[in-house]
């Protein structure tokens, strides 16, 4: 959409008229109870790395796009536009910093620690000079970032440029685990999803993380080239503020929704389950012979539910489609009620695109 500003000065008076950003797509998924669910992508690049766009209309992208909260991470140590663009690392939150208040964004100050194998790239969010990670060894870099108070978590793991065979953890990132110094894993990094950080994720308690590691545009590498969004990471906030998104991240209160999957800890996929679904008994077709639910679903994401071995027995047998924004009517004959006085039938079931381990699905209870 064409910007356009009308100043009109008038005795002094200076009316602007707002430049257009082009509509929000919003993105819904619920909240869940006591925490705000945010959309993030916390690892992107800008002209102040290797990226194609000015760190503004990162902003802008982001918004576009749904999202609540970014943080722009260029390399720290490979700065390939330098003698156009300077080398103040700091630069891009600043020239980003107006626009995300602007649009309601939080916006994080971070960047790329950008190493060899072991222990790879990571990301340092909630820095306050980003300039001072320029180390000559990589040890200072991550114990500069711990003294800054960031949050890091280790980049696509399982990318084949630094991990070609296996993907692998190194004794180096044990020893940083130990110090605190990492927190967090991508367990998806732009197009790619890594099955063993899940594991670790998991395993070593870190923070599950989904982000897009964007250099382009998002026109040119997501909307323009198929049906798949660049990956979130949900965030479970007790407050929508930065410091609000620093503490989930240090908690852990986070998953990651990718081509359809989410991905995470089943105590925050089942709450986020209760929160997208909604379950009502359909009372004019409930009697002593039959009983009958309506399923809601509130979200953007489309669920698919397959029947457990009680659910088979009560005649569900097929797999459930719940798509965004619809409600289903579900119907069973129960072979037993659970004793005299009991209305109430629970049926188990497993949520095919919701993922609390690499081979392990969510479980979730329909009572009807
Ligand atoms: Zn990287
Ligand atoms: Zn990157």
């Amino acid at each position: 959409m064409k910007r356009f500003a009308l100043l009109l000065l008038t005795a002094g008076l200076t009316l602007s008229l707002p430049a257009q950003d082009g509509p929000r797509q919003n993105i819904n998924i619920p909240d869940i109870p006591g925490y705000h669910t945010l959309k993030g992508d916390f690892h992107m690049h800008t002209v102040f790395s290797d990226g194609l766009v000015w760190p503004e209309l990162r902003v802008i992208e982001a918004w576009q796009e749904g999202l609540d909260v970014i943080a722009l991470t260029d390399h720290v140590e490979y700065q390939p536009n330098k003698d156009d663009v300077g080398d103040d690392r700091n630069r891009p939150y600043v020239l980003a910093a107006d626009k995300a208040k602007e649009l309601g964004l939080l916006l994080i100050r971070g960047g790329e620690i950008t190493r060899k194998m072991p222990p790879g790239h990571s990301n340092a969010l909630f820095l306050k000079d980003v300039n001072k990670l320029d180390t000559a060894n990589w040890q200072d870099a991550f114990a500069e970032a711990g003294k800054q108070g960031a949050f890091v978590f280790w980049n696509h793991p399982g990318w084949k440029a630094q991990q070609p065979d296996t993907t692998l953890w190194f004794d180096e990132h044990t020893r940083l685990l130990e110090q605190g110094l990492i927190q967090g894993i991508e367990i998806v990094n732009y197009r790619e999803y890594y099955p063993e950080a899940f594991a670790w994720a998991l395993e070593k308690n870190l923070t599950i993380m989904g982000n897009s590691d964007i250099h382009g545009s998002i026109f040119q590498e997501y909307i323009s080239s198929g049906p798949v969004k660049r990956p979130l990471t949900l965030v479970f906030a007790r407050e929508r503020s930065v410091e609000g998104v620093k503490s989930a991240l240090k908690e852990g209160n986070t998953a990651v929704l990718f081509d359809g999957n989410l991905y995470g800890r089943q105590e925050w996929l089942k709450a986020l389950f209760a929160a997208c679904v909604g379950q009502e008994v359909n009372a004019a077709a409930s009697g002593s012979e039959q009983h009958s639910i309506f399923l809601t679903n509130y979200s953007d994401i489309d669920f698919r539910l397959i029947p457990g071995k009680d659910a088979m027995k009560n005649h569900l047998i097929y797999p459930l489609d719940l798509p965004a924004h619809s409600t289903i009517v579900l119907s069973v004959t129960p072979r037993q009620l659970g004793g005299p006085g009991k209305l109430s039938l629970p049926l188990g079931f497993t949520v095919d695109n919701m993922f609390v381990a690499p081979d392990q699905k969510l479980e979730v209870t329909i009572r009807f």
